[in-house]
């Protein structure tokens, strides 16, 4: 692929408005509202004392047509956390409700969020500018349009690592600090701190989510619904157009429960937790949305969430992830169920998912394990290892990438020892454990022996493009967190430059591939986050 040609200013950025082609709420005051018949407010960001830019993200910059030299002129900052319109900017935020835990939360909406608008880039793709934490929106309800430091810096960091893992995800153009300081109770235990307030500008083909079609069905706004259903299809589904009618609907489901499903393979693969998978959360193009307490699993450990409102239920941890995105694509198909006019074809379209999902599921873990070919077999080694996993606390990332290490004639023997770097507390190990897991490893021998036993090199090649070295595990985002909350962006440049290339070896990086350390076991912001942001 050739570079895109850089542009000489950011005035030459090609910005289109698309979704102001819907209709539009009529009051222009920025004050709380129940926004009703529309799917957008104009709304202007707040104006901040000193926006100062902390870090932006090259890859997506040179896809937008933006040189480093523009990236680094203190203009970018200011356009970036809203100061300043392009021409062709017109800032709204988008209408849109949810199923928050598992009830209807009414409107809910861009309360945080404002778009600036819909830039096109030198290969004809149109991309979403949006910004948040730039001020209040008509959807604010009691909250304060705000965003800190540290959980701006967390999704400006894992968008883009994301991004290189090759998971589908919203991506983040820059992050900057306003100047301004804004009040969070981090833990909600009536601890309130002052924190360095920031904005991060998002960018994605499509900010819809499963909500925004379910607000206008829940209002019964027919007409309204289908109108932002045919925009969808025509901005980010036009393969779909020749298709009408409810033909053209079932289509378009079926294609986001395929990028759903596609999305939470990713995030089984390689670890990560969205801890707080409402119906708002989850974009209709598939791509991972809003990050706040997400975080990655060190140990294996299906049930964990990073999420403290999550803390007794458990409805977002690792493991629920399928389930939940399937029980959103429920809430989906009956916001879009008047479009169709019955149940049979989504029904069967959701059936057929779940089907799917088992199947690529076990290919997934196929291919992390460096299995070629298919046997009857593989389906039961798979369980036995994720059984495994869960009984020893073991490193994922660890255990996955040190497995395509092992020669195939090394499995076998007690423990098979380089693995047992993986063992967060091999002391806790019982007799039958250990019994268990080295049973695991002479089937696997076994398997990998019938495969091709010369296969070694090549496999492992192929593992390490399955299995990421380096993740932004929880403790190393805290750390980049500290520093920058004292001035110092080199730890967050640092990572961001090590998860660029996450699946290659970097020697010099080896402590970044780390097990989790003792300290963030049980640490705030590490292993414990809440959606105070
Ligand atoms: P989230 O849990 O971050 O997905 O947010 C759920 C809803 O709360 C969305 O409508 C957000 O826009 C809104 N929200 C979250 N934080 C704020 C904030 N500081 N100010 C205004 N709205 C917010
Ligand atoms: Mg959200």
């Amino acid at each position: 692929m050739t570079a895109a040609p850089l542009l000489s200013s950011l005035d030459e950025l090609r910005i289109t408005n698309r979704y102001l082609s819907l209709p539009a709420d009529p009051i222009a005051d920025n004050y709380t509202r129940q926004v009703k018949g529309a799917c957008y407010s104009r709304v202007a960001p707040r104006r901040f004392s000193a926006p100062q830019r902390v870090a932006y993200s090259p890859p997506l910059a040179a896809d937008l047509g933006l040189s480093e030299a523009i990236c680094r002129d203190p203009r970018f900052s200011r356009v970036f956390s809203g100061q300043e319109l392009l021409p062709g900017m017109e800032p709204y935020a988008c209408s849109y409700g949810g199923h928050q835990f598992g009830h209807w939360a009414g409107q809910l909406g861009d309360g945080r969020a404002i778009n600036l608008g819909e830039v096109i880039t030198a290969t004809g793709a149109s991309l979403t500018l949006q910004l948040k934490g730039a001020g209040p929106t008509p959807y604010s309800r009691n909250a304060d349009g705000l965003a800190v430091l540290r959980s701006s810096l967390r999704e400006f960091l894992c968008s883009e690592a994301m991004a290189a893992l090759g998971v589908p995800t919203t991506r983040a153009l820059s992050l900057t600090l306003t100047g301004d300081r804004v009040v969070r109770d981090m833990l909600y235990d009536g601890h309130p701190e002052s924190e360095a307030g920031a904005v991060v500008c998002r960018v994605a083909p499509s900010f819809l989510r499963f909500g925004n079609f379910e607000l206008h069905a829940r209002r019964d706004e027919r007409a309204l619904l289908q109108q932002l259903a045919d925009f969808s299809v025509t901005a980010d589904f036009a393969h779909l157009l020749s298709l009408t009618g409810k033909e053209r609907y079932l289509a378009w489901f079926e294609e986001i429960s395929a990028r759903t499903l596609e999305m939470i393979l990713h995030w089984l693969r390689v670890g990560f937790v969205h801890g707080v998978m409402n119906s708002d959360n989850m974009s209709i193009l598939g791509l991972t949305i809003d990050y706040g307490p997400y975080g990655w699993v060190d140990d294996f450990d299906l049930d964990w969430t990073p999420n403290t409102t999550d803390g007794e239920l458990h409805r977002y941890a690792f493991g629920r992830q399928p389930a939940i995105a399937l029980w959103n694509l429920y809430k989906l198909a009956n916001a879009i169920y008047p479009l169709i006019g019955s149940a049979g074809g989504l029904e069967q379209i959701l059936r057929q998912l779940e089907r799917e999902y088992h199947r690529r599921f076990y290919e997934m873990m196929a291919q992390k394990l460096g299995l070629a070919r298919r046997e009857k077999g593989d389906l039961s080694l798979i369980d036995e290892l994720v059984q495994l996993l869960g009984r020893a606390e073991t490193d994922m990332t660890l255990f996955f990438r040190t497995l395509s290490r092992l020669q195939s004639e090394a499995y076998g023997q007690p423990l098979t020892s380089p693995l047992r770097a993986a063992w967060y507390q091999p002391q806790q190990l019982s007799a039958a454990d250990v019994e268990a897991i080295e049973g695991w490893f002479q089937q696997f021998g076994q398997r990998l022996q019938r495969e091709d036993p010369g296969r070694d090199e090549l496999r492992r090649q192929e593992m390490d493009r399955d299995n990421p070295k380096y993740v932004l595990r929880n403790s190393l985002a805290q750390q980049a967190i500290e520093r920058a909350t004292d001035g110092d962006y080199s730890e967050l440049e640092r990572l961001f430059t090590l998860l660029q290339h996450p699946y290659a070896e970097q020697p010099e990086m080896e402590q970044y591939a780390a097990k989790r350390p003792e300290w963030a076991r049980h640490k705030v912001g590490c292993s414990m986050l809440s959606c105070s942001s």
